[in-house]
This record gives structure tokens, sequence and C-alpha cells, in this order.
């Protein structure tokens, strides 16, 4: 294992930007991270950051004053099996595509064909909850293993005890309160053999339908690699092509109102889409009942669409021609352009709603 100094990253994370860091380590094994936590750049270095694939990422500044620890650890192994599910342990880095690729196309095991297409390593799954089309991590999650970087003594996390939330966890929290202390050694997931498959197409939004992408195509009773296929689909004509296009996918998490708040929203929205809070899934909003006393969250793609953000360039940066919450680099190498329209559509989405919206993506330093 080498440290690198005063080393390129740029290439480690999605967004396409010229950034350095003060120290750079890649992590493959256990002995790496040990040799790492014992190195002297290591003490000497306060900040350090714990990155998977990037495509969470944005170093805001193009020097990272600190310790850039990349996750490359790899390994797939089946732990046991009981009548309904076989159970994987997954090193946190390998790739979250291949992964679902490989479990659904190539082993007809249910539960990630939802969570086709993530770009990503496996060991940030947990951090965010990855979610799409109506699934989310938790629903395939059996464990979580941590590792402490003080002691490197690792211990399991249960599903339940992970505090799984919309687009939330115990690990992101922790992130967010910069206690940066762990890593993400592997995930053990739980995966539904072929008789106990769970199709989920119940996914509904203004924007796009699996179940309608499934009837284009004609799948009236679909198989997990239907809806595999179906999700690879739509997000292929959904979302640019990270390898071509820097980007992190949505910026910012779609925020929760109370229902008071909503109706107010409506009168200036009156197509905003709204979804209840209980179950991190979407909806048809038109046969919910609005409570004043209850939380929905409400779409914020759709009031930037209405902002005239869906497509807008401000010099190099911009959003995707489909879809108003996905900004994109067009051409820059300096952080601070992204920077600066993260901030021009944060205070153009309060001064139309009076909501401040919170990033989804991990703003470094924050
Ligand atoms: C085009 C596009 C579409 C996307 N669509 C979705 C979507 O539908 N749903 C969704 O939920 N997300 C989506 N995302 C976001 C992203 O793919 C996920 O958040 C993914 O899990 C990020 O993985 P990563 O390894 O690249 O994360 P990184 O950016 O490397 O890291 C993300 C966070 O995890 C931490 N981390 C990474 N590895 C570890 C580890 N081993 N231990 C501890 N902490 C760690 C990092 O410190 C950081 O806080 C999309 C992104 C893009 C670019």
């Amino acid at each position: 294992m080498n440290i690198d100094s005063n080393a390129p990253i740029g290439h480690l994370f999605l967004w396409g930007l010229n950034v350095k860091a003060k120290h750079l380590a890649h992590i493959e094994s256990l002995p790496d991270l040990k040799a790492l936590v014992q190195s002297d750049e290591y003490a000497s270095t306060p900040h350090r950051y714990v990155l998977g694939g990037g495509a969470n990422t944005l170093f805001t500044t193009s020097y990272f004053d600190g310790m850039v620890m990349v996750v490359d650890t790899k390994g797939i192994e089946l732990q046991k099996e009981d009548e309904k599910y076989s159970y994987w342990k997954i090193m946190a880095g390998e790739d979250w595509i291949s992964l679902v690729e490989h479990m659904v196309c190539q082993n007809n095991l249910g539960g990630l064909e939802n969570l086709a297409y993530i770009p990503g390593k496996v060991g940030s799954a947990p951090i965010q909850n990855i979610a799409a089309y109506g699934q989310s991590f938790e629903n395939v999650c059996e464990s979580v293993e941590v590792l402490e970087l003080d002691t490197l003594q690792s211990f399991n996390l249960q599903c339940a005890e992970c505090g799984f939330d919309y687009r939330s966890s115990i690990f992101k929290q922790r992130h967010m309160i910069k206690d940066r202390n762990f890593v993400i050694w592997s995930v053990t997931l739980k995966l539904a053999k072929p008789e106990f498959h769970k199709v989920e197409t119940g996914y509904f939004s203004n924007y796009e339908s699996l179940r309608s992408e499934l009837a284009v195509k004609g799948v009236v009773k679909p198989t997990i690699q239907d809806i595999y296929n179906g999700v690879v689909s739509l997000r292929k004509n959904k979302l640019p092509d990270w390898t071509r296009v820097g980007t992190n996918g949505s910026l910012f998490m779609n925020p929760m109102v109370p229902g008071n708040k909503l109706r107010n929203l409506l009168t200036q929205f009156p197509r905003l889409q709204y979804y209840p809070t209980e179950k991190m899934q979407y909806v048809d909003a038109s046969k919910l009942d609005i409570h004043d006393e209850k939380l929905y969250k409400i779409a914020a793609g759709h009031v930037f669409d209405e902002l005239g953000w869906k497509g807008k360039r401000v010099g190099q940066v911009g959003t995707w021609k489909n879809h108003a919450l996905v900004l994109c680099n067009y051409g820059t190498k300096n952080p601070t352009d992204i920077l600066q329209v993260i901030r021009l559509m944060q205070d153009d989405f309060e001064s139309a709603t009076g909501i401040r919206l919170e990033p989804e993506i991990n703003m470094i330093p924050s």
C-alpha cells in the first residue's frame, strides 16, 4: 500500500474536476488498512475522507487538505442459506452495478433488481440507504460490518440497528457530525431464491413509471430480469452517462413539508407531486388526502422545472436536459463553479418556496 502525497484525485470522483489531496491511499486488504492507520501521514492528518466510487461526492475546493482513503477491497461470498433466502457477504470495494447484474441476471436472486444501474461501490450503499423504483438498500440488508479506525476492531450491525431512513442511516448521521472514524468493511445481503421473488412495480411518478415501461415492452407478468432491464432502460434514458458528463445524479433531497405548507405550495405549483413519508415509496398523489399535521415528501425536481431550471446552464455548469435536479459539469475543471450553481439553485428554490434544500451529495469539506 502506497501513500501518495499532493496527489491528483479528480479521476476518483465523478465531476471531472482538477482536485488534489494532501494524501491518497488505496485500501485493498486489512493489512493495507493496518499499515495506513499506523503511518506517520495518517497520524499527522486529522482530516480524512473515505471514498468509494465518488458518485455521491463533490470536493468543493481544488486542494483537499486531508487524507483520501479509497476502499478497493474485493470479494463476494455465500454465507448461508435458508428456505427462502441466500445470504451473501460482499466486500465494500465491489462495484454496485456489477453486483446487481451478477445476482439478478446470473444467479436469479431477487431483491436488487430495482436498484440496478446506480453507480458506486457496495460500501457506500448503506450510507444513504440507496433507493430507486420503490426499493431501498434496507430491504435487502441483513447486516453491515463496520471497522473502527482507532482500534481496528470490527463489529456487525443488524439491519434494524442501522437507522435506515430516506437517504439516511446511522452512518450518514455520523458523517454529518464529522466523525469519520470508521469504514464500512462489508455488507451481508439477504436475497430471495427464485420461488420467493417479489416483484415491485408500484413506482409512480410524473416523470416515469416502471409499470408503463414494462407495458411498452409487452411484459405482463414481470420476472426480476424484466424489472432489471426496465430499470436499466429507464435510467439510461433519463440520466446522463456519468462516464462522459460530470454529475452525482440527484443533487438535493426531496424536502418533507407539513400538509398545510403543501396546500400553499399546490396553489403555486398545481402539478406538484407529493408522497407519503411513512413508506419511502412513490404513489399516485391524486389518490392521497392531505392532512395538516402529517408530513409529505415533495418532488423538488418539479419545482425546479417550473422555475425554468430544466436544461439551464450557468457558464459550464447546468442541469440535465431531462431532469432539473441532476446537475452536470459541461466543461469546468474548477470546483467553485459547481458550488456557485448549487448555491444559486438553493437560493432560487428558497425564494420560491421558503424551503432551503439539503444537498443529497457529500460536499467535502462541508
Ligand atoms: C447518474 C447517477 C444516478 C444516481 N442515482 C441514484 C439513485 O437512484 N438512488 C440513490 O440512492 N443514489 C443515486 N445516486 C447516488 C450514488 O450513486 C449513490 O449514493 C452511491 O451509493 C454512491 O456510491 P460511491 O461509492 O460512488 O459513493 P462515494 O461518493 O464514494 O461516497 C459516498 C459516501 O459514502 C462514504 N463511503 C464510501 N465508502 C465507504 C466505506 N467503505 N465506509 C464508510 N464510508 C464510505 C463516503 O465517505 C461518502 O460519505 C446516483 C448517482 C449518479 C451519478
